[in-house]
């Protein structure tokens, strides 16, 4: 007999959302992988078997064990898209906004990414930090066990640095896998939007590689983590030749790359990002039928954030149905973030996303964590529980997954468990 630091048994179903080393495409995102009555045998963080109750109970002994009552069990979320830090809020804006304002009435009142940005220029590190963890520990109780993070509210390039502190202070706090993003292209400041080619000058010639000379003393390099440059390319964003630009010379530099493209308007970030390589390419509410077609023959993952949607009281949503069908590899996120999705709950997304872009619940699920673990570039680590996987895992307070897409509004997550600890 084998000796595990903790069993896991007792569950109804242990939904593995096992991938064979890739993400799920198309058909294949409705297997969740799962065995009945299954059991989980953990140590030193890492999952050794997960089998029959029958089979892991007659191979492994431990003097740690855990009964979950007969609830499901499935892989510890992954959100990959955040804007997780900044500083202040922006519910006067949310009320303006119900209250009839349009977004671009109140942008042009100075709200927006731009009011983030001056309370996150003001902000210390630590005053980041002390904001934004506990969002963070929110989306724990969510059941996210891996969070990617951008910076981009800062805008210039001490403003940046300051972002990525934050970030790195708040991955040495926290239990979860952090993997920090270059956003400096989220939005032009207010003192450089007249001369728009400056400050893509700034981000290329000084941003990028200080940001990069940083990572590689950060404790992710050590940790052999990526790190990415994302671009916001949209219209009064980032245009085609600006973004190109910026993720051509990240790339260049060591950079994996993402793009915030398709939210508004559909200016060819989606080829861009598939053409370098990107490791997702994020949003798509406007993607075309035929950047569909190219990405399902791509290895990116494209990241769908249906909340954003939901928030600004929008009946338009990016077509998740038409992708998986066209056999795209689709990952969900909540893009928490204080102007257009303020919400820490990832399966309030899964339930936006089975309802208004028809995924199944198994296919959410699968959205959430192996194709968002590959949306992050760290599928081969975790996102699903198999052999030699991290043992990061949520036991639901329901014996059926697909809980988590039916039910809205409360949380249908009992406990949570990263590298084997329950936390
Ligand atoms: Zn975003």
């Amino acid at each position: 007999m084998i000796e595990a630091d903790l069993i896991l048994y007792n569950t109804s179903q242990v939904h593995t959302c096992a991938s064979q080393g890739k993400p799920k495409k198309g058909k294949s995102m409705s297997d969740t992988g799962a065995i009945e009555q299954g059991a989980i045998a953990i140590k030193e963080g890492l999952i050794l078997e997960v089998a029959p109750q029958s089979e892991i109970l007659k191979r492994y002994g431990s003097s740690k064990k855990l009964d979950v009552g007969g609830m499901a069990v499935c892989p510890g979320f992954i959100d990959p898209h955040t804007h997780i830090v900044f500083a202040g809020n922006r519910i006067n804006e949310f009320e303006q906004r119900v209250s009839g304002s349009t977004y671009l009435e109140i942008m042009a009142a100075g709200g927006g990414i731009m009011s983030t940005a001056r309370a996150v220029r003001e902000a210390s590190v630590q005053d980041l930090v002390e904001q934004s963890l506990p969002r963070m520990q929110k989306m724990t109780e969510y059941g996210m066990t891996t969070i990617e993070i951008k910076t981009g509210y800062g805008l210039d390039l001490p403003s940046e640095m300051k972002m990525l502190q934050a970030i790195e202070q708040l991955a040495a706090l926290s239990p979860l896998t952090i993997l920090p993003t270059f956003l400096g292209a989220h939005a032009f400041p207010t003192e450089l939007k007249a001369e728009p080619e400056t400050y893509v000058n700034l981000v290329v010639m000084e941003m990028l590689p200080q940001a990069m000379e940083w990572f590689k003393g950060s404790s992710f390099f050590q940790k052999g983590l990526p790190f990415f440059c994302d671009v916001f390319c949209e219209q009064n964003a980032f245009n085609l030749e600006q973004s190109t630009r910026i993720l051509t010379e990240a790339k260049k530099i060591g950079y994996k790359i993402k793009i915030h493209s398709d939210e508004f308007t559909s200016l060819g970030g989606i080829g861009l990002g598939i053409d370098l390589g990107a490791t997702s390419v994020d949003h798509l509410d406007v993607a075309t039928v035929d950047d569909q077609k190219r990405l399902s023959m791509s290895e990116t993952v494209g990241v769908l954030l249906p909340g954003v949607n939901f928030n600004l009281g929008s009946t338009h949503f990016a077509d998740g149905r038409g992708m998986i069908d066209r056999g795209c590899a689709i990952a969900l996120s909540t893009d928490i973030n204080p102007g257009s999705c303020p919400s820490p709950s990832i399966p309030l997304m899964m339930a936006i996303a089975s309802r208004y872009q028809k995924l199944t619940p198994a296919e959410a699920l699968n959205a959430c964590t192996i194709n968002a673990a590959f949306a992050v570039g760290v599928g081969k680590m975790c996102g699903s529980l198999e052999k030699g996987k991290l043992a990061d895992l949520v036991v639901l307070n329901q014996p059926d997954h697909r809980y988590l897409s039916y039910e809205f509004g409360s949380n249908p997550v009992k406990y949570v468990l990263k590298k084997g600890n329950l936390i």
